[in-house]
């Protein structure tokens, strides 16, 4: 497998190159004509990659991208996942540049995640022509993971189903490689009550904040019975009355929820939906749920972790494995019960940050260690 490396060493000013076109083309999630732009130059880009095919997957925020090598009826394919879509805003470049300085490149996205989708087309690349693999592999890159991925789930999902193992190109966590990423949630609290003279008629009234003060700590009892199942529950914002002299009649809070399993998915969503106000006339609404499923570690990702373990060591060196807070795509093809390994694109650090950087030395490096996957994934056919 040491080949790919070989090959992706000879060709580290290409990676860069390719880095810096995937960079200097600017892609917020919210501008439908820049991901358009973005996605005809990359289904191009694919094409010119071990005779990709590509083709748009059409969406109203702007569309996606899927490229097939081989033929995925031969085969169960390996379905790469990344997204080129970014939290920076047109015109970013101009006070955050693509630059080289001291091994790094910074810049929109390096980090998260254009470096990862160069690697992955890279390795594709290294995969079939250098080590000679003709399994089938499917590259989808999405346009809308940084809001949510209303649009591109269930195309990627339908790839996953078919997947032998889905690899993610998604940054690494200081170099090491993502196993397993709590779910994500978001609940809204609404507390109804009724007004009154808070000076001379108190007795009429049904204070909201108290109401809502007593669910609060409703909530923390809940999170710290849940705190060793790696359940985190956070009241983020509170709301409510109206002036110092007036029982409140309306209070609201919103809640951020992360789990580790689908179980403790079920479990708070049901404490959380199930909450009782304490005063018997006060009103509880509470909307919202867990709405990316916690990607767990199951014993297929550990069986990819290993072997990518076992690859890196070869290759010269030693990778990690990490449980993540945040989520990402790889968490909706976990939940369909198909094997997947995040975390395998760039090493660098700051994603979402004025200092986000990528090591440039890490690219071929990390591009070789999923091509060998690739190769050993395919053996197992
Ligand atoms: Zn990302």
């Amino acid at each position: 497998m040491t080949e790919s490396l070989d090959y992706l060493t000879a060709h580290s000013d290409d990676l860069l190159a390719d880095l810096e076109r995937f960079v200097t083309r600017e892609t917020p999630s919210t501008d439908p004509s820049a991901l358009a732009g973005f996605a005809a130059f990359l289904a191009t880009y694919a094409t010119t990659i071990a005779d990709g095919m590509a083709a748009l997957v059409p969406a109203s925020g702007g569309p996606h991208v899927r490229v097939v090598w081989g033929d995925p009826e031969r085969a169960a394919p390996i379905l790469l996942l990344g997204h080129f879509d970014t939290v920076w805003d047109v015109g970013t470049l101009a006070t955050m540049p693509f630059r080289v300085a001291s091994g790094a490149a910074y810049g929109p996205g390096t980090f998260d995640m254009k470096a990862g989708l160069v690697q992955g087309f890279w390795a594709v690349r290294a995969y079939r022509e250098a080590l000679g693999g003709d399994r089938p592999v499917v590259f989808f890159c999405n346009s809308d993971e940084e809001i949510g991925s209303a649009s591109s789930r269930p195309h990627f999902e339908a790839d996953a189903r078919r997947a032998a193992a889905v690899l993610v190109l998604e940054p690494s966590h200081h170099g090491a490689l993502k196993t397993a990423r709590k779910g994500t949630g978001e609940f809204h609290l609404a507390v109804r009550g009724r007004a009154s003279h808070a000076g001379t008629a108190p007795e009429d009234g049904i204070s909201a904040i108290d109401e809502l003060a007593r669910q609060i700590l409703d909530l923390r009892a809940l999170a710290d019975a849940h705190l060793a199942h790696g359940t985190t529950i956070n009241v983020g914002t509170v709301s409510g009355g109206t002036r110092t002299n007036v029982g409140a009649a309306e209070a609201r809070a919103d809640i951020d929820v992360r789990v580790a399993t689908l179980a403790e998915a079920d479990h708070i969503t049901a404490a959380i939906t199930g909450l009782r106000a304490h005063h018997p006339e006060a009103r509880l609404e509470i909307a919202g749920g867990v709405n990316r499923p916690p990607m767990e570690r199951t014993l297929g990702t550990v069986r990819l972790f290993e072997r990518a373990r076992a690859l890196a060591a070869n290759l010269g060196f030693a990778v990690d494995e990490v449980m993540v807070g945040g989520g990402s795509d790889g968490n909706f093809c976990s939940a369909l019960g198909v094997p997947v390994l995040d975390g395998l694109g760039a090493v660098g650090d700051g994603a979402h940050a004025l200092d986000e950087h990528i090591i440039v030395a890490e690219m071929p490096r990390r591009a070789a260690l999923v091509a060998s996957l690739l190769a050993a994934l395919g053996d197992d056919l």
